[in-house]
């Protein structure tokens, strides 16, 4: 067995003075106290220490964000599309200028490793700059007489205030997932970031705050059940948009349903890997390198089961296990080489190693990994796990650590029906040189993103989002900016 270690961490700081945002709710273009004393403590997960106190919002802060937001609509909703752009480009831009700052925030918050971090402020600047652009090429159908002396114009117009509630596997770009598309759309927006990592949320509107109106975008923080489902019960909230696991996705459309407001979740996945037996098999394995343990398996569409062709298997895991052995581990300050960071939290810590525990005990062999590594911080080796049974829980429910498992199929029948028997629908990919194959199986999958001999590409071009368990909706690309908007037809008689 391999057994991954980490890497010493260089002992200098993340944060520097200034670099923290204010602890404090951004309502109404300020940073301004709660109304109440509960405090949750924001940790560095590598470290284990406090790096901030931030206060638990209640149902009278956001009534004071919401009637905030509404002010602010009915004018941000009349700026012509330009203008919007233009705001958003400039969002974008000052997110640019500040992206050291937002990145060393965000690995201090949740222990990513520099390229992973990186990685999540580019995306959230691109999302901003697709949004600036792709709001200015909106159109509706084409007016038209479709009633005698009737000319019908179809207009595309904002919801009015937009609810998100956020996770905190990518803080600040699944914001921005939700932020973009409802801000170009003309909509204002009450956020309430995950308690645990609401440090890039904040941040974001002490960067560009001045940009926007006052009470377009309002951050209030706290937890899920007091302040994200007051966000979901609010009658002057026209959407709630939620990315967070299977559990707060039903609580929140479960309330939302009382005021009939829209609701849009992106939940959990479990993303089968579907490895043929004419896959070239060294580049599956180096692309599960990364579509398996970015972000430590912390990530909603990771490619964390393999299904694979048993005339390949161990070929396959040999691959596999070269490659995983071979991840640099550590904390942020361990050098810009590293590739997995810890956990996001002692409760999940515990969590995922129980999940592996359960899994050894039930069969299945660590063939690299297969439990914790050293403090401080909440590490879990990457891990590859083989001898895994079919419907054993470890490959059906959603770990979200750095851990794949292996199983084997012996045709295309079995491979789909198995790839399909879970409760979740985001993502999977399919690995093989047959175009025929590629193109029947990605079309017999039952996931919103199906990728064909690649996994965890993602462009803010195209959509993401889910089937079944992970949700409905979509955040990227034309079809999000879509979601956040409502279609009105107006008729106008012209006869006489
Ligand atoms: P979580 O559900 O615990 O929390 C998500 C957010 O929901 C937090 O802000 C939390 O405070 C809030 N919340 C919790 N209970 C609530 C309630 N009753 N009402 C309203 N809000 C409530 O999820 P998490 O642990 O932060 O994130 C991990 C989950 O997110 C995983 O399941 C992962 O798959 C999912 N995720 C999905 C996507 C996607 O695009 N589909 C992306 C990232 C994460």
């Amino acid at each position: 067995m391999t057994a991954p270690v980490r890497r010493a961490a260089a002992p200098a700081p993340l944060l520097h003075e200034g670099d923290l945002p204010p602890a404090r709710h951004y309502i109404d273009g300020a940073f301004l106290d709660a109304q109440h004393e509960q405090f949750t403590d924001v940790v560095d997960p590598c470290t284990e220490e406090v790096i901030a106190r931030i206060p638990e919002g209640g149902a009278a802060d956001v009534d004071r964000a919401v009637r905030a937001a509404l002010a602010a609509q009915e004018r941000w909703a009349r700026l012509v599309p330009a203008d919007r752009s233009a705001l958003l480009h400039r969002i974008a831009g000052r997110l640019a200028d500040h992206a050291d700052v937002v990145v060393r925030l965000e690995m201090a918050n949740t222990g990513k490793p520099l390229a992973v971090a990186r990685d999540d402020v580019d995306g959230t600047i691109d999302t901003f700059r697709f949004m600036a652009g792709a709001l200015r090429a909106t159109t509706s159908m084409a007016a038209g007489e479709y009633a005698t002396d009737h000319l019908s114009v179809i207009l595309r117009e904002p919801l009015g205030v937009v609810g998100v509630v956020t996770p905190w596997n990518y803080p600040l770009m699944m914001a921005a997932w939700k932020l973009a598309p409802a801000l170009a759309a003309g909509n204002s927006v009450v956020i309430k970031p995950s308690e645990q990592t609401p440090l890039t949320t904040l941040k974001f509107a002490e960067l560009v705050g001045d940009l926007l109106p006052a009470g377009v975008v309002n951050v209030v923080t706290g937890l899920g059940p007091t302040v994200g489902h007051r966000l979901a019960e609010h009658p002057d909230i026209a959407m709630v948009a939620l990315t967070g696991s299977v559990g707060s996705g039903r609580a929140v459309a479960r309330t939302a349903a009382d005021t009939l407001k829209r609701v849009h979740l992106e939940l959990g996945g479990k993303a089968p890997v579907v490895v043929f037996e004419d896959a070239d098999l060294k580049a599956a394995a180096s692309a599960l390198r990364t579509a398996g343990y970015w972000n430590s398996g912390q990530e909603c569409g990771a490619g964390c089961r393999v299904l694979v062709h048993a005339s390949v298997a161990d070929r396959f895991v040999e691959h596999l296990v070269r490659e995983v052995g071979e991840i640099v581990v550590g904390d942020p300050r361990a050098g810009e080489d590293v590739e997995m960071g810890s956990l996001v939290s002692k409760a999940h810590y515990d969590r995922v190693l129980a999940h592996l525990d359960k899994a050894v005990a039930g069969g299945a062999r660590a063939v690299v990994g297969g439990g914790a590594l050293d403090g401080p911080g909440w590490f879990v080796a990457p891990t590859v796990l083989t001898d895994v049974s079919e419907g054993a829980e470890i490959a059906r429910e959603e770990v979200f650590g750095p851990v794949v498992t292996v199983e084997t199929f012996t045709d295309e029948d079995e491979a789909v029906r198995r790839a399909n028997d879970v409760p979740f629908g985001l993502a999977a990919s399919v690995w093989t040189e047959s175009g025929r194959r590629g193109h029947s199986v990605a079309a017999r999958l039952d996931f919103g993103t199906v990728w064909v001999n690649a996994h965890l590409t993602l462009a803010n071009e195209v959509p993401w989002g889910g089937f079944k368990g992970s949700g409905y909706g979509r955040d990227l690309s034309l079809y999000a900016l879509d979601d956040y908007a409502r279609t009105k037809h107006v008729m106008h008689h012209h006869g006489r």
